[in-house]
């Protein structure tokens, strides 16, 4: 029976480390048959083996010290099956006196491990992600002591390190020891269109250690204690309010980096492990092994977040230990594709147009960052589970934002397959660019005025590019969203001038702050609604804390400095509200005017129809309105009542729907009757069928994201609006839900690609 006094982990880490150095040592075969020798004599084993995962499911003995010999790469357990399995299933170690007895037990016989009834076995644990499974085994009933235990865990740290650096591969069957090597395929979410190639850069590189055991615990405790200093001045500096929106990181989420920063039982495990002989980075790995381990069995998702927060933390610390930067500042190769776990709008924006694409492992399609996207015009995948854990920097990577799919390091066919996609887009997109300056008329003769959605200064190259006639909306938020605090109103003015010369004759649409809800602006007192979606938010928020909206309309006229100027106010749900914001911007231009300040040559002012209510405002709204742009994204949620930011529920109801569509021409109707202009600027207006079907019921001006403009152009060009009026009301007629089997239908019998 081994005597537990004489475990201690740090003279076995001390000859693992000699054994390692020796020259002239051999392959993975050799070097791991070394390694369960000397942890078998350390802890005073009969038997020691490691298993190492051959794939996703199963697990091989690829070296033991008393099992038998042959049995070695010939044997196989599935995930969950046996101890080994399950120690594997669930990354817990198993401790029992009678194997035999134990739940989940099936020994497998061409081992010989029936005669060995002490079982102690614990997960080769990297980053959370289990590579394999150490076991110990003894023929006298008893229990592992703790400090074995721990002996074992450490030394299976510095395994899985190990087997991270390469250092079992060898030729044959230790090929299988190799890591992040195999293709891996990610069925994430769609979060912007788009297709790409390129190599992975890791927002947060991950950390590979080559000494992970040190003999000098005092140096690693310093260096630890240093790296935690740096740490903890790097969370207030985040907390101060001029970092704060910079980075997009929110308040309580670095409030608790900082209690976490200063956890002495995070600290004092770290130290437990160095004294025992790990380096520290291997040390903070440890912890943050096991805190995924626990990640992977919360449900709770409170506390899930809290663990993830202490996983960032732990990212920090590594890279501060091992003096490395994350984020834009690095070189970044050609063809770039982020990949991160989440990442704000501002950090997106600072890699800007040097990356091809994004890949995240969270993340939603509203985003700030999904915003930011979008604005540059670049793949987004959104919710491609472990993404972060597989990918390298450097692996080669396909995104496909269309279908939210990913390949990382894909086999050569589907490369192949997907360049052809590639290749049969930008066939397309040439063939938009010839359409640039055609009119988007229909052969019917109607003529639909396509304008582009925006919201950054980044978008405004597209406007010459795309062949949109205008800006239908300037989203003014981002601006809001991305910086450390409120912008200034001298700030704003030159950037609303900045904008306004940049789109040269072609008018500008800027809506006022559409803050609230999913936009929350982390200087701003934060209000926990119980519904935000249907609370304080927009103009709601700009009416009853004037002081912003005064501030950002005094910009707007600044900005204009005499030229014209357009401007509509967002998720007016009564007449009264639009009165109220259409006369403060009324009394800012005559504040303006006694100022001495140049004011527009013409001033617009118009309202979002974000909500049904405003459909079925009285007649007044319609008459002093300048115009009415449809915000078909709030539009729809409301209508349909379905969150368009719950994946369970957003793509539920169709937006070609007989009843939306009525919905939407009881308000052409309404404008009609009082020529008040109309236009269409949701996310739907950039769908070919839906924006055939909004122009055949009466749209005459739709606003779109740039790269919608082509394909919504060509489908127009194609197509005669009065045949699609008649499919629609076909469809209704029939008393079909939705007008879309009828429209699709009818495009590839006519022979249109959509
Ligand atoms: C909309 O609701 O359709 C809209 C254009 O506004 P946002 O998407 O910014 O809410
Ligand atoms: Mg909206």
């Amino acid at each position: 029976m081994p005597d537990s006094k004489a475990v201690d982990s740090r003279t076995i880490l001390t000859r693992l480390r000699e054994v390692l150095s020796e020259p002239g040592q051999g392959q993975g075969q050799e070097r791991l048959d070394r390694i369960v020798k000397l942890i078998a004599n350390g802890i005073v084993a009969e038997v020691c083996s490691v298993y190492l995962k051959r794939d996703d499911d199963t697990l091989e003995l690829c070296a033991t010290q008393g099992l038998n010999a042959d049995s070695v790469h010939r044997t196989w357990l599935r995930r969950g099956q046996g101890l080994v399995g399950r120690i594997a299933d669930r990354a817990e170690p198993i401790n029992t006196a009678d194997a035999a007895n134990t739940s989940g037990y099936m020994p497998i016989p061409s081992t010989g491990e029936e005669v060995f009834s002490a079982f102690l076995g614990v997960p080769i644990l990297r980053l959370g992600e289990v590579l394999g499974v150490l076991v110990v085994q003894n023929r006298q009933n008893h229990e592992y002591s703790d400090d074995v235990i721990y002996a074992l865990e450490v030394v299976a740290m510095v395994i899985a390190e190990m087997a991270e650096l390469g250092a079992f591969v060898g030729p044959g069957p230790m090929e299988i020891a190799r890591q992040h090597r195999g293709s891996v395929f990610a069925r994430g979410l769609q979060g912007q269109e788009g297709v790409a190639e390129g190599v992975v850069v890791l927002h947060e590189p991950h950390i590979v250690v080559s000494q992970p055991i040190s003999d000098d615990p005092e140096h690693e405790t310093r260096r630890l204690h240093q790296a935690l200093d740096a740490l903890r001045s790097e969370v207030d500096e985040m907390l101060s309010a001029d970092y704060l929106t910079a980075k997009g990181e929110h308040r309580d989420v670095l409030n608790s980096y900082k209690m976490f920063a200063n956890n002495k039982g995070w600290i004092r495990r770290m130290e437990v492990s160095i004294q025992s002989g790990l380096a520290a980075e291997v040390a903070v790995e440890k912890e943050q092994s096991d805190t995924r381990a626990r990640m992977s069995r919360i449900a709770d998702a409170y506390i899930r977040e809290r663990l993830h927060d202490l996983d960032d933390l732990s990212n920090r610390l590594l890279r501060l230990l091992a003096g490395m930067e994350a984020g834009s500042g690095r070189d970044i190769p050609e063809n770039a594709i982020l990949v991160a776990r989440n990442i704000g709008p501002a950090e997106l924006l600072d890699y800007g147009r040097k990356l091809s694409g994004v890949v995240l492992e969270e993340g939603s399609v509203g985003s700030h960052a999904a915003i930011v996207a979008r604005a540059l015009a670049i793949p987004l995948v959104i919710h491609a589970r472990r993404i972060t854990r597989e990918a390298q920097n450097g692996d080669h990577i396909l995104v496909d934002g269309d279908q939210g799919l990913v390949h990382l390091r894909p086999e050569e066919t589907v490369a192949k397959a997907f360049r052809e996609k590639i290749e049969m887009l930008t066939v397309a997109q040439e063939k938009y660019a010839t359409l640039r300056d055609k009119p988007a008329k229909s052969r019917d003769g109607i003529t639909i005025d396509l304008h582009m959605n925006a919201g950054l200064m980044a978008d405004l190259p597209s406007l010459p590019k795309c062949g949109a006639t205008g800006v239908g909306l300037y989203r003014t938020e981002l601006q809001f969203l991305i910086r450390a605090n409120m912008p200034r109103r001298s700030d704003l003015a030159a950037l609303y001038s900045r904008i306004l010369n940049a789109a040269g004759d072609k008018p500008v649409v800027f809506r006022t702050l559409d803050i609230g809800s999913d936009k929350v602006l982390p200087y701003m007192n934060r209000v926990e609604e119980p519904n935000p979606a249907l609370g304080w938010r927009a103009i709601r928020l700009s009416l009853d804390r004037q002081g912003v909206m005064r501030m950002q309309l005094q910009a707007l006229l600044r900005g204009a400095n005499g030229r014209p100027l357009t401007v509509m106010f967002p998720f007016i749900s009564q007449v009264s509200e639009f009165e109220t914001a259409r006369g403060l911007m009324l009394r800012e231009v005559d504040r303006e005017a006694a100022l001495g300040h140049p004011i527009p040559e013409t001033l617009r002012i118009g309202t979002m129809m974000e909500t049904p209510s405003l459909a079925y405002a009285p007649d007044k709204l319609f008459k002093i309105t300048d115009f009415i742009s449809v915000g078909g994204n709030d539009l729809k949620q409301f209508f349909f009542a379905a969150d368009r930011e719950n994946e369970l529920v957003r793509r539920r109801y169709d937006s070609l729907s007989t009843s939306y569509l009525s919905f939407l021409e009881r308000i052409i109707l309404r404008c009609r009757e009082f020529d008040t202009p109309l236009s269409f600027c949701g996310e739907d207006a950039g769908r070919p069928v839906e924006a055939l079907a909004f122009s055949a019921i009466g749209f005459r001006t739709l606003s779109m994201r740039p790269a919608s403009i082509g394909p919504v152009k060509a489908m127009l060009r194609q197509v005669e609006l009065e045949q699609v009026r008649e499919l629609i009301e076909g469809a209704r007629y029939d008393g079909a839900e939705s007008a879309r089997d009828a429209i699709e239908g009818w495009l590839t019998h006519s022979g249109v690609r959509f």
